[in-house]
């Protein structure tokens, strides 16, 4: 069971956990959230692994500061301002991921695009105290209602981590506002804590809602596609094609694949979807024709990686888009 800590206490517990690649429920101001080192793969995998959640949508990367989060993405000027005019606070902002910021692929699901927000309260100051961004959706069993509680959180995850900090009721009640800035405007894609008047005014123009506000990022098969074709669940390789290889049995013909590169040699799911998007775009820069996908089981950390693999092999046109 999880041990649960006043926040006035728990400030050291929860960084050394953090720093053991363990996620730790934190509050924040909107609702509590189940947050992990977001440089560290296996312990994002792990966030997956805890909330039961089917698939690899991306997460919202928190941060401590402005600073710390112009190392991790790219701000226009209107950007900027939102970001002092409202954090910290509720306002999540998608904007273009830096190169080598350190944040691991599987927060952002392989996007080029990062979620980032700056919460108050305790869990803002552990972000500064950690000094690295940490990535927390809200901490609840998948599909099931989202958490304002510590009392919630341990009902509903108490037998899966180790650390439910307290800090009474979030104030907020809801989850934060998630605007894009893109070059073509501001895109609100989800409602939530911070009024989307607020953020008009201080913009000084109005947020759209149009297509893009509908797209729930990480369910759009072409988000995720590579440019190579997939085959899936294969047990026999053909020769020159990439093979992503899962475990320590080899599908027929392995030998004359023209890479391989194997998400967990010990068939470790947590490590396979650690390791995902980034072998699984390494394979694709390879320029092969075909990326063929040894079998990967169903259970815990499978069935969010086959739907990954799923998604990534459906047919699409030549712009990318899924026909
Ligand atoms: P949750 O994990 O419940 O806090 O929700 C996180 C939300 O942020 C989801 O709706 C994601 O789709 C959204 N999100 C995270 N990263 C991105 C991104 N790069 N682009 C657009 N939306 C994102
Ligand atoms: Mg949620």
């Amino acid at each position: 069971m999880a041990e649960i800590l006043a926040q006035d206490d728990a400030l050291e517990t929860a960084c050394r956990l953090l720093a053991e690649g363990e996620p730790v429920a934190l509050p924040t101001e909107t609702v509590y959230g189940l947050a992990a080192d977001a440089t560290n793969g296996e312990a994002v995998a792990r966030i997956f692994e805890a909330k039961g959640r089917p698939r690899f949508n991306p997460l919202i990367a928190h941060v401590a500061d402005l600073a710390m989060a112009e190392r991790i993405a790219i701000f226009s000027p209107l950007a900027r301002r939102l970001a002092e005019a409202f954090w910290p606070g509720p306002l999540t902002l998608v904007l273009t991921h830096r190169e080598g910021s350190g944040v691991h692929p599987l927060v952002t699901a392989g996007l080029a695009t990062i979620a980032l927000r700056c919460p108050r309260g305790f869990a803002g100051e552990v972000i500064k105290r950690f000094g690295r961004p940490l990535a927390a959706p809200s901490a609840n069993v998948s599909g099931r209602i989202t958490c304002t509680t510590a009392e919630a959180v341990n009902a509903a995850l108490g037998d899966r981590i180790r650390l439910i900090v307290d800090g009474g009721p979030a104030p907020v009640g809801v989850e934060s506002t998630i605007v894009k800035v893109a070059e073509d405007g501001l895109f609100l894609l989800r409602p939530g804590g911070l009024a989307a008047e607020e953020i008009e005014k201080v913009a000084g123009a109005p947020l759209k809602r149009g297509e893009k506000s509908v797209q729930a990022p990480g369910m759009l098969a072409s988000h995720y596609a590579p440019r190579a074709k997939m085959r899936l669940n294969v047990t026999e390789v053909e020769p020159g094609e990439a093979l992503l290889a899962f475990g320590s049995r080899r599908a027929k013909g392995a030998e004359k694949a023209a890479r391989m590169l194997n998400l967990s040699p010990s068939g470790d799911l947590r490590e396979a979807a650690s390791n995902l998007f980034s072998y699984l775009s390494a394979l694709d820069a390879a320029g092969g024709a075909t990326i063929a996908a040894e079998p990967i089981p169903g259970e815990g950390l499978g069935e969010a990686i086959n739907d990954r693999l799923a998604r990534a092999a459906a047919p699409r046109d030549t712009d990318g888009r899924v026909t």
